[in-house]
């Protein structure tokens, strides 16, 4: 029997298993095939606190997966596909076995969310792609395209400056809603031009991506970009498909959780990216984390459980 079971390997999930387990529990975080989640998708991590040159996302991860294990966290490299999280025997399903827990910390995370045009999948890995930092160096010296206001659209536009000889900043409104600092750094790189009030409408290209039309959104006009790549950062979606009917979810897919993480299941807990959350980022992915675990140890403690591991 698992004491806590952590179903997501990413800061929220890493740093769930490090506090449960150095709270005495016996901890599995599952995951289905490397940790680190988002976070190890970003290039350059500048805001966790304490890093002061910043730090690499992989490096990141891989840090924190070791001051996991160090604190006795186990990890099973299986895909959850089943549930059941009502009663006080929770069970956890992948292919290959069937788990008992005694609570469950969910930290599934977020997925980036489709832009919904005509192609996008069919060209998906032929031009278009959610990840900068994963595929950014694929188009070097070509031209690219980034759709989104946000701190991914503005942090990707960054990151394919290095490499790509123009890149198209493409946003819904006339102000972007990512972070200043972002923002300035964007108007400060030359090979990034923005254009405003603008939405794709049209992807050009039958096997790999030719180029972009857009759409103002203040006039009838179109404009064709010919680009080779175009970045999707349109936001996410809380990775929750498969338990949305048994825990409360906010209108996007979010499990609602109270001050403690706690779920509207008892003894299931939520954290990070997968929760509603007014902010995602690593720092709050992780005390997500620590404070779900702490929440999980006092349930087990209120509610008479055996620990199995001292
Ligand atoms: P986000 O903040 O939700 O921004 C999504 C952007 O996409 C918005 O600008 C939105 O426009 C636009 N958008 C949404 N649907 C669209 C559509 N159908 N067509 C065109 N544009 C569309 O998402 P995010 O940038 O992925 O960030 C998610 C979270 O991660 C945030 O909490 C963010 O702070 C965090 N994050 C932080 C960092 C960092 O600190 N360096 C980096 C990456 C992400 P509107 O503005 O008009 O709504």
């Amino acid at each position: 029997m698992i004491d806590i079971a952590i179903i997501g390997g990413g800061a929220a999930g890493l740093t769930a298993g490090m506090y449960a387990a150095r709270g005495g529990c016996q901890v599995t975080v599952f995951e289905s095939f490397l940790p680190g989640g988002q976070s190890a998708k970003i290039r350059h991590l500048e805001n966790y606190p304490g890093f002061a040159q910043g730090v690499s996302g992989v490096d990141f991860v891989l840090a924190l997966q070791e001051q996991a294990s160090r604190f006795g966290v186990e990890f099973c490299y299986e895909t959850i596909t089943g549930l059941h999280l009502q009663g006080e025997e929770k069970l956890l399903i992948s292919a290959k076995n069937r788990y008992p827990a005694q609570t469950v910390i969910i930290a599934t995370g977020a997925s980036p969310r489709k832009i919904g045009l005509a192609g996008e999948e069919r060209l998906t890995g032929r031009g278009v792609s959610y990840c900068a930092t994963c595929d950014g160096a694929l188009f070097r010296d070509q031209a690219v395209a980034v759709v989104g206001g946000g701190d991914t659209a503005l942090t990707d536009a960054l990151v394919l400056a290095n490499y790509a000889a123009r890149v198209y900043l493409i946003h819904r409104r006339d102000a972007f809603r990512g972070s200043f600092i972002l923002q300035q750094r964007v108007k400060q790189t030359a090979n990034i031009e923005t254009v405003m009030s603008h939405v794709p409408k049209q992807l050009i290209g039958e096997d790999k991506l030719q180029g972009l039309v857009l759409q103002s959104t203040v006039t009838d006009l179109q404009r064709t970009l010919p680009v080779a790549g175009l970045f999707v950062a349109v936001g996410v979606n809380p990775q929750t498909e498969f338990f949305q009917d048994q825990l409360e979810l906010s209108g996007n897919g979010a499990i609602l959780v109270d001050g403690k993480m706690a779920t509207s299941c008892p003894g299931v807990y939520a954290a990070g990216d997968c929760r509603e959350t007014p902010l995602r980022q690593v720092v709050t992915a992780a005390a997500d984390g620590a404070v779900a675990a702490s929440s999980a140890l006092e349930y087990l403690i209120s509610q008479g459980k055996t620990l199995h591991r001292s």
